[in-house]
C-alpha cells in the first residue's frame, strides 16, 4: 500500500488518518504543528509523540514525494534548490534574504518548464512539461524550511512556469500556505505574464494576495516581439483587465518591467509606459536584465536605469529596483533552467 503523504494535507485529513489508527485528535494536531510550523523532517525529533505513535508514522507515512536533489548557495546567501519530482522531472525554488530585513522570501515554481516562450527567459527554453500538483507546490516550502531550519515569511510565485495557467492548484496551494503554514495573504505575491481571463477570475474571487504583472514593454508591438502571450492577450486589453482588477479588489498591482539593453530601455519607452499605466493603481518594480547563456540580450546601462526610474517617478509612480539575488548560481530572475535536466 502507498504510504500516506503528510505535507499538503489539512488538519481534517491528518485527523482522519490518525483516528483510523486509534490516535487522538490531540496527537493529530501535534503532528500537524510539527509539519507546518516547525517543518521537522524526522519523526524521531517529534519528542512529544509517544514512541508507538512515532513508529506508526514511520511505517505508514512519508513527509513528501519531492526530494532535494541539489542545493547551491550564492555568495550573497541566496540558496537555490533543485527538487526531483516523483516522475523524474525537476523543479526549482530559491530562498532569499535581504539585508536589514527579517523577511525570508521563497520563490517557488508552479510548472515543469514553461509554455509562455518569452524570448529573454531561460526557463522558456525548457519548453513546457506539465503542471505541478498542489502537493508539489506546497512541498517546496516544507523542504526549504526543513533543510534550513528557518521559517519562510514571504512567498513569491516567480519560479518556473506561469501560475495562472495552473489556476486551481495555485489557489489550493495559497490556501494551504495561509491556513497551515500561517503565511498571511499579504505576504504572498503571484506573478503572471498576463492571462486575462484568469485575472478577471481573480478579481471576482476578491484575491487578497499581491498580483504582479510581467509587462516588460510599453506597447503591444514591442511586447509581441519578446512576449508571444501578447498575440493572444493584447497590451491595451491587459491594462484594462488590470484596471478592472484594482477597482474590484481595491488592491494595487505591481508592474514588473525587466530592462533589456536597446530593447525596451529608452526614454521613449519610459514615457510611453508612464502614460499607459498612469490611470492604473500600481507600483513599478524595475528588474535589471540577468544575462544568461540562452540569449544574446544584455543588461542596460546603469545611467539608463536611473533615467527610466526618474521618468516613472516624475509621473507619480512609486518605483523600486529589484535587488539581484543569486546571479552567481543562476538563481536570479529568468535564470531557472534546471540546467536542462528535465526528461
Ligand atoms: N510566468 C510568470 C512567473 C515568472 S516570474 C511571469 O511571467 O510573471 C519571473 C520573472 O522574471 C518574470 O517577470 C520574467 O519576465 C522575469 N525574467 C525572465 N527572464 C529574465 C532575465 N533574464 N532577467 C531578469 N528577469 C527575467
Amino acid at each position: 500500500m502507498d504510504k500516506f503523504v503528510l505535507v499538503g494535507k489539512n488538519l481534517d485529513e491528518i485527523e482522519k488518518f490518525m483516528l483510523d489508527y486509534n490516535q487522538s485528535k490531540f496527537r493529530a494536531k501535534q503532528l500537524y504543528n510539527w509539519i507546518y510550523l516547525k517543518s521537522v523532517p524526522s519523526f524521531d525529533k517529534m519528542t512529544d509523540l509517544s514512541l508507538d505513535t512515532r513508529e506508526l508514522l514511520k511505517e505508514k507515512t512519508i513527509f513528501c514525494e519531492l526530494i532535494i536533489k541539489d542545493k547551491q548557495v550564492s555568495k550573497d546567501g541566496t540558496i537555490k534548490f533543485l527538487f526531483q519530482l516523483k516522475d523524474g522531472n525537476y523543479a526549482e525554488a530559491v530562498l532569499m534574504r535581504f539585508d536589514n530585513r527579517a523577511n525570508l522570501t521563497a520563490c517557488i515554481s508552479t510548472q515543469v518548464g514553461c509554455p509562455m516562450g518569452c524570448s529573454f527567459c531561460a526557463t522558456a527554453k525548457l519548453g513546457f512539461k506539465r503542471n505541478l500538483e498542489t502537493d508539489e507546490i506546497v512541498q517546496q516550502i516544507f523542504l526549504i524550511q526543513a533543510d534550513t531550519g528557518l521559517k519562510v515569511t514571504n512567498i513569491v510565485y516567480m519560479g518556473q512556469g506561469e501560475p495562472l495557467l495552473n489556476f486551481d492548484n495555485l489557489l489550493n496551494s495559497i490556501k494551504i500556505f495561509r491556513e497551515n503554514f500561517q503565511i498571511g495573504a499579504r505576504r504572498i505575491t503571484v506573478s503572471t505574464c498576463g492571462i486575462i481571463p484568469q485575472i478577471e477570475k481573480l478579481a471576482q474571487l476578491d484575491f487578497q494576495s499581491t498580483l504582479a504583472i510581467s509587462l516588460h514593454a510599453s506597447d503591444n508591438e514591442k511586447r509581441k516581439q519578446i512576449m508571444p502571450v501578447s498575440n493572444k492577450y493584447p497590451y491595451d486589453k491587459l491594462i484594462d483587465a488590470l484596471k478592472m482588477y484594482t477597482e474590484k479588489t481595491g488592491r494595487r498591482v505591481t508592474i514588473e518591467y525587466v530592462l533589456i539593453k536597446d530593447i525596451n530601455d529608452t526614454l521613449e519607452d519610459a514615457k510611453k509606459l508612464a502614460y499607459s499605466i498612469a490611470k492604473l493603481k500600481s507600483n513599478v518594480n524595475l528588474i535589471i536584465y540577468n544575462q544568461n547563456e540562452y540569449s544574446q540580450y544584455k543588461k542596460p546601462l546603469k545611467e539608463n536605469v536611473m533615467k527610466f526610474k526618474y521618468i516613472l517617478e516624475a509621473s507619480g509612480k512609486k518605483v523600486t529596483i529589484r535587488l539581484e539575488r543569486g546571479g552567481d548560481i543562476d538563481a536570479a530572475c529568468g535564470q531557472l533552467s534546471s540546467k536542462m535536466k528535465n526528461k
